[in-house]
């Protein structure tokens, strides 16, 4: 596959190049070779994108919801007929398995196209009567919003904010992470030949400092990140000052607890996916992983056998199920939270090591014996190493679970309905699982509690976060004043 993009940028309809940028090397994880250049977006590529979106973004909001929807839901489809080129790209740009990519990526961002197509002709105000007098509401645009991408879901993230943003009569200017620049760039493309305006999705390529200046423009109306917490403070903090809407999707650190009665298979299937999918790259991960003493041992030992299962290579062989980290820098994070887990006293039970090789690869790692205070417990890693912690009690292990700053997601195995009913309630998270981890279906909400995040993206909650509604009063008689 040809990786090298046909220019860095797409702004107003078209590719874009300017080479005064700061060039930035795409790197595949697989192998460490160098599969394209792009360059960061020079003040001249920024304002040509805020300037087109800004006007493009009139005549769009002016359009039927009708109109708007049907293009989103063409792109939709042209997502899904192009899912195997689209997952080739996406394993390029960031070392997932195509296993992955073929059923994760193209077709979550195809579903966020589709569902917020759909919903885009019923998108209405409401009527208050007041008497004979009145107000009706209008749900306006925002304006331009601006999305902030992390690398490890590149299409989705593309996606995930693009589409509300369009359903809603915005324009979108979209930065992807500097480590993964390629697959929103497809996005954009497809968008175009759907038939959308040009103008209304543009893709800036840069670092920090390239979003950093999109945020703090005065003609941007909305921010939505999606990144770490320190990135989520900078930017919360630059979109303030501005009094501009955000969406913070950012980091956690979530708990999973296994009960006694739990289904073990099931739990051990729930820490599996909810630790080692994309190699442990992913926000909600449950890295905390609770199990009660009475079935530790045979947790982890279930668990160790399951591990062994897991196919490590060449992530474009379809039987490969976990592949190397994002980059060198994501390897040697992970690594260095495996030696400060040992340090500590965790007792590694499974992994812990590099694999040899050009690639960014590393073993799927698990530390048993973890306590509270230990750095392993505490910080998120975003690699693939799994915490188990023993528990005897369950208000011990709720309290235990919710001291934590973040609040992304939280899981509970068990076959107690109520229990898992209560425990779900008392969770101080965006997203809770009962029996099942790691599902982000576009019909339901997600987002974070806490310092996890504000606003939540998917659903019709999206829409809230995309949307502003203006209240028009109407007097039917005269008007009474007091002089
Ligand atoms: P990051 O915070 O380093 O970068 C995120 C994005 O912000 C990048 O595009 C980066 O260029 C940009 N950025 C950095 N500094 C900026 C600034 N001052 N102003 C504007 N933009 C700036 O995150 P990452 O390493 O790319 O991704 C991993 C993090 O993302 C993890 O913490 C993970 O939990 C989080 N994440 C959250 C979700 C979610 O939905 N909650 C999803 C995926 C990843």
């Amino acid at each position: 596959m040809h990786t090298q993009p046909t220019a860095s940028h797409f702004i107003n309809g078209a590719y874009v190049e300017d080479t005064s940028g700061t060039p930035i090397k795409v790197i595949y994880p697989a192998t460490g070779a160098v599969i394209a250049t792009v360059h960061a977006a020079t003040p001249d590529v920024i304002e040509q994108a805020i300037t087109s979106a800004r006007a493009a973004q009139v005549a769009w909001a002016a359009m039927t919801g009708t109109e708007r929807g049907r293009i989103l839901r063409r792109a939709a489809d042209i997502m899904r007929e192009r899912n195997h080129d689209l997952s080739i790209l996406e394993t390029y740009d960031t070392g997932k398995p195509y296993q992955e990519t073929s059923v994760a990526d193209a077709t979550s961002g195809a579903d966020a196209l589709e569902y917020f197509g759909g919903i885009a002709a019923s998108l209405t105000g409401e009527h208050i009567q007041l008497g004979e007098d009145w107000v009706y509401t209008r749900r306006e645009p925002l304006g331009l919003c601006v999305g902030i991408g992390a690398w490890n879901y590149p299409t989705q993230i593309a996606c995930w904010k693009g589409a509300p943003a369009l359903a809603c009569g915005n324009a979108i200017i979209f930065k992807p992470s500097e480590t993964t620049p390629l697959c929103a760039l497809k996005v954009a493309e497809i968008l175009h030949e759907a038939g959308l305006p040009a103008g209304l999705y543009n893709v800036v390529q840069g670092m920090g400092e390239v979003g950093a200046s999109l945020v703090s423009d005065p003609r941007v109306d909305k921010v939505s990140l999606t990144g770490s917490v320190p990135t989520g403070r900078k930017v919360y903090a630059a979109a303030a000052s501005g009094i501009k809407a955000v969406t913070m999707e950012l980091g956690g650190k979530s708990p999973i607890i296994v009960f006694e009665d739990a289904d073990i298979e099931n739990a051990v299937s729930g820490a599996i996916l909810g630790n080692f999918y994309s190699s442990g790259q992913v926000c909600s991960n449950g890295t905390r992983v609770f199990v009660h003493a009475d079935i530790k041992e045979a947790f982890l030992k279930r668990l160790a056998e399951r591990l062994d299962g897991a196919v490590i290579g060449d992530p474009m062989d379809p039987e490969t199920s976990f592949g190397p980290m994002v980059s060198k820098r994501q390897l040697d994070i992970a690594l260095g939270y495996i030696e400060k887990g040992k340090a500590e006293g965790a007792r590694l039970v499974y992994g812990g090591k590099a694999i040899d090789g050009d690639g960014f690869y590393m073993q799927p790692t698990v530390f048993a014996d973890v306590t509270d205070d230990m750095i392993i417990a505490r910080e998120e890693i975003f690699g693939p190493v799994m915490s188990v912690l023993d528990f005897t009690d369950e208000d011990d292990v709720m309290a235990r679970a919710n001291d934590t700053e973040f609040g992304l997601a939280a899981g509970v195995f068990t076959r107690d309905l109520a229990r898992a009913h209560r425990v779900a309630a008392n969770f101080q998270a965006g997203t809770c699982y009962i029996n099942t981890y790691n599902d982000a279906p576009v019909e339901a909400p997600f987002g974070g509690m806490k310092n996890s995040g504000v606003g939540r993206e998917n659903s019709k909650a999206a829409i809230e976060h995309y949307s502003q509604i203006k209240s028009v009063y109407v007097r039917m008689g005269d008007m009474e004043a007091p002089f």
